[in-house]
């Protein structure tokens, strides 16, 4: 059995780990032990997913958010290190581009302790972005690097990255696949906002470069409003967006454009999946909306899911059409897990 401890703090992360994690345990392979750094830690952005996706409680939990980038990184990697220092896991597993992600690559790395990155190779080219920053320093220190598409492989041949690195698609996606039947069970959430199937968009906004100044908040929020003109918008708010509407006094007055708290998986899925559009600055999302064929409008000036963006089922704000569609058989059949297995044991 090889001892892999798995670094996991964001809701995204969660998401992505349950598939894994599910996988693991049924392994006689590896034995996994979850650190949870406590990046994201209430009910609504942690809890909630801990219980609908099953995922195992975490050996460590730890209290760390909030503060500046590097405060909370620094605060991170010296609990890592010093959890690390005496489980001496065989390997390191970190997911995507969250400060969680690096924290837990550098502390593995000086220690000598190999670092597997889940979704390697996505580049947005836009060093602005905290999580461009994450992603390219984690893959530089990671040993085996699992792509979810071919134009992560390429991002990371032109940064001379070939060794360890696997093209195996996209864990959300066998998340979707295997918790949408199960979404739809147990969610209330279309009766509990009256709503009836496509006859609504979803809305997420969260990302540094639309919250972060007034002025662009302002902007991201107008264009929701101008599209809420269109078909009514649920938007689950963000802790880090309510924070900032709050701080620069905007207050939304649209009122097709319907504010409510942050959703569970099963909720979201179930309001992504009946909705006739998605408007998100999310990499999640984008994907998700493709996943459940729901063309997607996103709210940046570049995303690292390109293959949305060619198979016409995403476009930029800046961009008026969609290319014309194509199914995407990158992100796999739901086996994205399975094929991770298969390469860990290997390596
Ligand atoms: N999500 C959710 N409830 C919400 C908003 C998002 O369950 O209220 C899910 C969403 O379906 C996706 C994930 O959270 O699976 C995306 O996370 P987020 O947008 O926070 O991060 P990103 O993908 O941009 O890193």
């Amino acid at each position: 059995m090889k001892k892999i401890a798995t670094i996991i703090g964001a809701r995204p992360q969660f998401i992505k780990a349950a598939p894994l994690s599910f996988e693991f345990a049924n392994s006689d392979l590896v034995e996994e032990m979850c650190i949870h750094t406590g990046q994201h830690f209430d009910e609504n952005m942690s809890g909630v997913f801990f219980r609908e996706l099953g995922l195992p409680k975490p050996a460590y939990q730890l209290d760390i958010h909030g503060g500046p980038h590097g405060q909370m990184t620094g605060r991170m990697t010296e609990a890592i290190e010093a959890i690390l220092m005496g489980d001496r896991p065989d390997a390191v597993l970190v997911y995507g581009d969250t400060n969680s992600t690096l924290a837990g690559g550098l502390a593995a790395v000086k220690l000598h302790i190999p670092v597997i990155h889940v979704e390697a190779g996505l580049r947005s080219f836009n060093r602005n972005m905290p999580e461009e920053i994450n992603r390219v320093l984690v893959d530089h220190i990671s040993s085996v690097l699992l792509c979810p598409t071919s134009a992560a492989v390429e991002n990371l041949r032109n940064e001379g990255i070939s060794a360890g690195v696997h093209q195996v698609g996209d864990l959300m996606y066998d998340a979707t696949l295997k918790l949408t039947p199960i979404a739809v069970k147990h969610s209330r959430i279309l009766e509990e906002l009256s709503l009836q199937p496509k006859s609504y968009g979803v809305a997420t906004l969260h990302r540094a470069e639309n919250t972060d100044s007034p002025e662009a908040l302002r902007k991201a929020i107008d264009f929701l409003a101008h599209l809420s003109g269109d078909i009514p918008l649920v938007l689950p708010l963000h802790p880090r967006t309510r924070q900032a509407l709050a701080r620069a006094g905007i207050s939304v007055a649209a009122d097709r454009l319907k504010l409510i708290d942050p959703v569970g998986y099963f909720d979201m899925h179930v309001l992504l999946s009946n909705a006739n559009i998605v408007a998100t600055d999310s990499g999640g999302v984008q994907k998700e909306a493709y996943f459940h064929k729901v063309p997607c409008v996103t709210l940046r000036s570049e995303t690292e899911w390109v293959e949305t963006i060619d198979n016409g089922w995403n476009r930029l704000w800046s961009q008026d059409e969609y290319r014309p569609r194509r199914e995407i058989r990158e992100y796999g059949t739901g086996d994205t897990a399975k094929r991770i297995l298969e390469i860990l044991r290997s390596a």
